[in-house]
């Protein structure tokens, strides 16, 4: 048996696989795959509509918000948040807490003036408390990113931002906890972690921030535009939809968004307690309060790793079937990811092989 630990691509629960195979080749009863069916045919709106309702319920999604789903990743939307909103005052706060949130600046700063809220750090171990924020009362938005994929390092606080629209990246920790959608002017997040498989993008946005965004913008990152079509301009990625369809009612069916919070908490608490209580053999470097309950980055033998131990750790993980559990290469060492779809019972045979690993080479 193989346990998927992945960053994302990452792991789908195994019920809403099993649900695609069976279905793969006729679809709701239509005969055909949903791959071949035409996303203006009846049978495809219900599997979209259906979907869009869904996540509007275990969000609790306001009626003045919209749900639109898109292409190009987390990566279109660092370009399409800037496009879309950054031409009410020409200027946006950044604040840049690891690696995504410094690649969207990059990408904002093509379009408008990009303020960081932050001073550089040499490296991505905290969030700053919002008193030593520096904040532009002029800014279009406020942007930052929820949980940083690559550091580990997940925001314990909705940002107040008073009236400055709140942009945020949930990438990857969208519907791991509950949150308020009303404290948001916008909310991105990429399938391929906690939704579904990679190609589609959901987006929750405000209403009055749609219809501001710069001429230049291409149609398919035009919020205005995939608004008024229902996110049917053109082709969605219609296959990621009816899967990420099958997530939604799957978290339904396991205590709602709720639910995966729990399992989420009692998963990170059992790797950072081993952490924790190992006498610095494996270290996080991010500060304890706000450590990532989806991506639990360490190292192993020292504060900066040890070359021999961790290969020889991922060497035993994959002997007993846990793959993809090599950290991030800008950072190195473990990165052990625990979406949604990871179950305890994985996580603790992840952790019962760190225990053993401890005690051998303590
Ligand atoms: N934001 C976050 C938090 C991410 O983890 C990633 C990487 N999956 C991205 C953005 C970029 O996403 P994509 O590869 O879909 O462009």
């Amino acid at each position: 048996m193989v346990i998927n630990f992945a960053a994302g691509p990452a792991k789908l629960p195994e019920e809403v696989l099993q649900e695609v195979q069976k279905n793969l080749i006729n679809c709701n009863g239509s005969g055909i795959s949903v791959m071949e069916m035409s996303h203006r045919s009846s049978n495809y709106a219900k599997i979209h509509d259906l979907a869009i309702a869904d996540l509007r319920e275990l969000l609790n999604i306001p009626k003045n918000y919209k749900v639109l789903l898109m292409q190009g990743g987390g990566t279109g939307q660092f370009a399409a948040v800037a496009m879309n909103l950054i031409g009410s005052t020409g200027t946006a706060d950044y604040v840049i807490t690891g690696s995504w949130s410094s690649k969207a600046a990059k990408e904002a700063a093509q379009y408008g003036k990009v303020n960081a809220v932050l001073p550089k750090f040499d490296k991505y171990v905290d969030v700053p408390r919002q008193t030593k924020w520096k904040l532009d009362p002029n800014a279009s938005y406020v942007y930052y990113c929820d949980n940083e994929t690559v550091e580990g390092v997940e925001f314990d606080f909705i940002p107040e931002v008073g009236n400055v629209p709140l942009a945020c990246d949930m990438s990857s920790n969208f519907l791991s906890r509950p949150f308020d959608v009303s404290k948001f002017g916008l909310i991105f997040a990429g399938a391929q972690k906690n939704i579904g498989p990679a190609g589609v993008t959901i987006i929750i946005v405000r209403e009055d921030l749609i219809g501001k965004h710069l001429k230049l913008t291409p149609s398919v990152l035009n919020f205005e535009l995939m608004d008024k079509n229902n996110s049917l301009l053109n082709t969605p990625p219609t296959f990621g939809i009816y899967v990420m369809g099958l997530v939604l009612q799957w978290i339904k069916r396991n205590g709602g968004v709720a639910g995966m919070s729990q399992l989420a908490n009692a998963k990170s608490k059992l790797i950072y307690d081993i952490i924790n209580s190992s006498n610095g053999f494996y270290y996080c470097p991010v500060e304890s309060r706000v450590r990532s309950h989806m991506n639990v980055p360490f190292r192993i033998g020292s504060a900066a790793g040890n070359d021999a131990l961790e290969k020889e750790f991922l060497a035993k993980a994959e002997a007993e079937g846990m793959i993809q559990l090599k950290g991030h290469r800008s950072v190195g060492g473990i990165r052990a990811s625990i979406y949604n779809a990871v179950t305890l019972d994985e996580t603790q045979k992840l952790a019962k092989l760190m225990l053993a690993f401890y005690e051998n080479n303590k």
